[in-house]
């Protein structure tokens, strides 16, 4: 069920849709650096319920 999520007091928006209920799910973000390495970041991300928008925010 798609759901409410706030941010530092901001509650979180769709930017393309102005739609406020998303579903969270987390995966790995993956950075190129130098030397050909590759480094994965956990990352959570909400995917807009109204038109498929996903928003990501690295966790710490
Ligand atoms: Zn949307």
């Amino acid at each position: 069920m798609p759901e409410e999520f706030v941010f530092n007091g901001r509650r979180l928006v769709c930017p393309q849709c102005r739609n406020n209920q998303f579903e969270r799910a987390e995966g790995l973000i993956e950075h190129a650096s130098f030397f050909g390495f590759k480094r994965s970041r956990l990352a959570e991300n909400y995917t807009c319920g109204e038109c498929g928008y996903v928003h990501w925010f690295l966790l710490k």
